[in-house]
């Protein structure tokens, strides 16, 4: 038996994290994969809770060996969902989320295409910008790119199936659990 895969994706910065952590509660039973990536871990991040931090060698030989169900480079680093946990959770009937950037999220439409695409998106420009800046985990710079990969990814809203607006951490998480469900 196959169950559903659910993509969220939006902007750095708009709260997918949050939203999701949310709507798990509701969801125990959904699960949401851990990706690898190259980036280096910030402050309380977990090693295979929030990411697998890997270096780019480990992440070439991913690549190679085709371990990744997609990935993709984003503000300098590389994100990518491990093909095989994902695919045994779905082959046992366990619905799958993925939290991942919008040219991962091409690809899943690519191989999956009966995967449900989620786009989180910010109430308004500057909500981005303060969020970003206010989470103080990355420097001026890598904010500024982040913002301008955002810009990019926002005209990319109508490839998704839906479209949530995060104008309210609670709301947003009951509109993804409808499609989690
Ligand atoms: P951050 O560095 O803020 O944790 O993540 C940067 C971006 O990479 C976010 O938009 C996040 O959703 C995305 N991301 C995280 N994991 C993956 C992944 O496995 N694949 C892709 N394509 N993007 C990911």
């Amino acid at each position: 038996m196959s169950a559903n895969l659910v993509v969220l994706s939006g902007p750095s910065g708009v709260g997918k994290s949050s939203v999701i952590r949310e709507a798990l509660k509701e969801l125990p039973t959904t699960w949401l994969s851990v990706s690898a990536t190259t980036r280096k871990p910030r402050p309380g991040e977990v090693h295979g809770e929030n990411y697998f931090y890997v270096s780019n060698e480990e992440f070439d030989h991913m690549i190679v060996h085709d371990e990744l169900l997609e990935w993709a480079e984003f503000a300098g680093n590389r994100y990518g969902t491990p093909r095989v946990s994902a695919q045994e959770k779905l082959a046992n009937g366990i619905p799958v989320l993925l939290e991942i950037e919008v040219q991962g999220a091409r690809q899943v439409r690519e191989s999956m295409p009966d995967a449900v695409l989620v786009f989180l998106e910010p109430p308004a420009w500057a909500d981005l910008e303060a969020r970003l800046a206010g989470r103080g985990t990355e420097s001026a710079s890598q904010i500024q790119e982040r913002l301008d990969v955002a810009l990019k990814e926002l005209e990319s809203s109508g490839f998704f199936d839906y479209v949530i607006i995060n104008d309210d951490v609670s709301r947003a998480a009951r509109e993804l659990v409808q499609y989690l469900t």
